[in-house]
């Protein structure tokens, strides 16, 4: 994981519980405030003593993912991220955000089509924010776009657009730790067929804490969220 800055600002239901207040919180710190990474903002360019890079290529990295790497506070800092992003081609970077809006006025100049090494996921954790936020998304210009809708809150319909433009996948995840809400089973399986209908890849990535399935709720730990999803995705794979 690469996180050029930290701390973020709560925009919408998703944010509730998120984990970096979560974190935050358990050692005194205020995640309210964006601060640039004082050690690891240049990680990607980062060598060892033989001269190799620290993070090797061929990886995917999830980029910002304690922050929003389109937050208005990391504005004075984007551009030299981008430089660095550009430098390292050997390196899929992956950019998630809930501030899909901000996309274009972010971007390098030389942006074109997209960077090759970078994977835009939006996050949209209920219809309401994938209404907002989808049609949005389907009009920016990157190589790779990623739906994860996480933490689910709820069956998202996102029929209306699948087809509007090429996504490459839909992740889907449960809430975690203590005051997690529900991850119902029957709307990650609803969310699986309509990807099929569109020929969109699915995944199933975390059960989340509070996991209901076939009526029966599971409190699971952080751990068993991500065995647990990947047995639930063996057994979707195998519904048509
Ligand atoms: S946008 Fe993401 S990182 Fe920021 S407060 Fe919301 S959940 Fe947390």
């Amino acid at each position: 994981m690469w996180n050029p800055w930290h701390g973020c600002r709560k925009c919408s239901a998703g944010c509730l519980n998120c984990y970096v207040y979560y974190f935050d919180g358990k050692r005194d710190k205020d995640a309210g405030t964006i601060t640039k990474s004082k050690t690891n903002f240049n990680l990607p360019l980062k060598k060892d003593r033989n001269g190799n890079f620290k993070i090797v290529g061929g990886l995917e990295i999830p980029t910002c993912f304690t922050s929003d790497f389109f937050i208005a506070e990391a504005d004075d800092w984007r551009k030299e991220a981008w430089e660095i992003i550009k430098k390292r081609q050997d390196v899929n970077f992956l950019i998630c955000t809930k501030r899909i809006e901000r996309f274009e006025s972010c971007i390098p100049d030389d942006w074109g089509e997209g960077y090759g090494n970078v994977a835009v996921a939006v996050s949209c954790e209920n219809q309401q924010m994938a209404d907002k936020r989808l049609p949005v998304f389907a009009k920016i210009k990157a190589r790779r776009k990623h739906i994860f809708v996480a933490p689910i809150l709820e069956y998202v319909d996102l029929k209306p657009y699948l087809g509007i433009s090429r996504f490459d996948m839909v992740s889907v995840g449960g809430e975690s730790y203590a005051n997690a809400r529900e991850c119902n089973f029957e709307w990650v399986k609803q969310i699986k067929f309509d990807c099929d209908k569109f020929g969109v890849k699915f995944d199933f990535h975390q059960t989340g804490s509070n996991f209901v399935k076939d009526g029966k709720r599971y409190r699971l730990n952080h751990r068993d969220e991500y065995s647990q999803a990947k047995k639930g995705q063996q057994f979707l794979l195998t519904l048509k």
